[in-house]
């Protein structure tokens, strides 16, 4: 019987899961509604029962060995989803106890998710040989991982390194965490859009950008806008660029990482992003990191990258 472990990505609309064996291989993945569910254990049962349901009907009998989730503020220490402003669920989530009760003999894990993305690049995508990278996730929000010899960097509390929450602007844009001229304010899907928005009140130049309303207004008409030359999205990625290129400094004099990975819906701007990132970037670099650090896009695709990512979370506990 070959071995398995469940990943379990768990985001605002969807709880995507996938059975995944040790290569990166998913054997079969489905979802079910997260947004849908208000009360916190009927969700868990149903996602249990859709789980049973999936491995039924894979026809050979698989070992199961261990379950990863990642989770919106998901505390790696204690197992829980704290104050996650994208979900229903408000508090604390006792996540990986509650789990238990379906699940009591093997190992449960949980991560946040930009955490659980770290781990899947590093075991399944492009930092599979490298110890020391920092990956960013640029999608509603801006979430990151940060490894250091080897290892995700989780801190006193379980929390650490969640840059989309450093500072970028004194009383800058409100964030969802309640703070002011957050990183993510500024560098997100969300965040590009309200650049955009910026600019346009500020300039008189034309944009087919202007008859779009900020609703349906997405990050890709933004770079499909740039590509065709359109001005205001091109200012917009020069200044998202700028902005991320000074804080990724920042968090370089933290860990002196070989590499760091753009992944997310933003990061499909490709060039558009990275060319003013990796400008801003180096000029703010203290001098003994230039021209040392790659800034890459992620190896992963969107598709099942997170289902991939909490199940290398799961592989990577059940070697310890
Ligand atoms: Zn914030």
């Amino acid at each position: 019987m070959t071995d398995y472990v469940i990943g379990i990505d768990i985001g605002g609309t969807f709880t995507k899961y996938g059975i995944v064996d040790k290569d990166g291989h998913c054997l079969k993945e489905n979802f079910i509604s997260t947004d849908k569910y208000t009360d916190f254990d009927v969700y868990l049962e149903n996602l249990n029962t859709e789980i049973e349901e999936t491995i039924s009907t894979l026809g050979n009998p698989v070992a199961i060995k261990a379950i990863g989730i990642g989770a919106p503020n998901g505390n790696y220490y204690r197992g829980t989803i704290e104050n996650a402003p994208n979900l229903n669920w408000k508090g604390t989530i006792q996540f990986v106890e509650k789990l238990r009760e379906y699940y009591p003999v093997i190992p449960i894990v949980l991560t946040n998710d930009a955490n659980a993305a770290a781990l899947g690049e590093m075991i399944y995508g492009g930092a599979k040989n490298m110890k020391n990278f920092i990956v960013i996730t640029l999608g509603t929000g801006l979430g990151s991982g940060i490894v250091v010899d080897g290892n995700l960097v989780y801190g006193h509390d379980g929390f650490a390194g969640e840059l989309g929450h450093m500072n970028v602007k004194h009383r800058g844009r409100d964030c969802g965490c309640g703070k002011k001229g957050c990183l993510e304010a500024y560098v997100s899907a969300t965040g590009i859009k309200r650049t955009v928005f910026k600019i346009m009140t500020e300039r008189v130049i034309e944009s087919e950008l202007r008859n779009i309303s900020f609703e349906d207004l997405t990050s890709k008409m933004i770079s499909e806008a740039a590509k065709k030359g359109d001005q205001i999205a091109i200012e917009a990625f020069e200044l998202t660029g700028r902005i991320l290129g000074v804080k990724l400094a920042d968090a370089i004099t933290c860990t002196s990482p070989e590499a760091i990975f753009l992944f997310g819906g933003l990061a499909k701007a490709g060039d558009l992003l990275l060319n003013p990132t990796k400008q801003y970037m180096e000029k703010n670099l203290f001098p003994v990191y230039r021209g040392k650090v790659k800034l890459l896009l992620s190896d992963l695709t969107e598709t099942n990258a997170a289902i991939l990512g909490a199940s290398a979370l799961a592989w990577k506990e059940l070697q310890k």
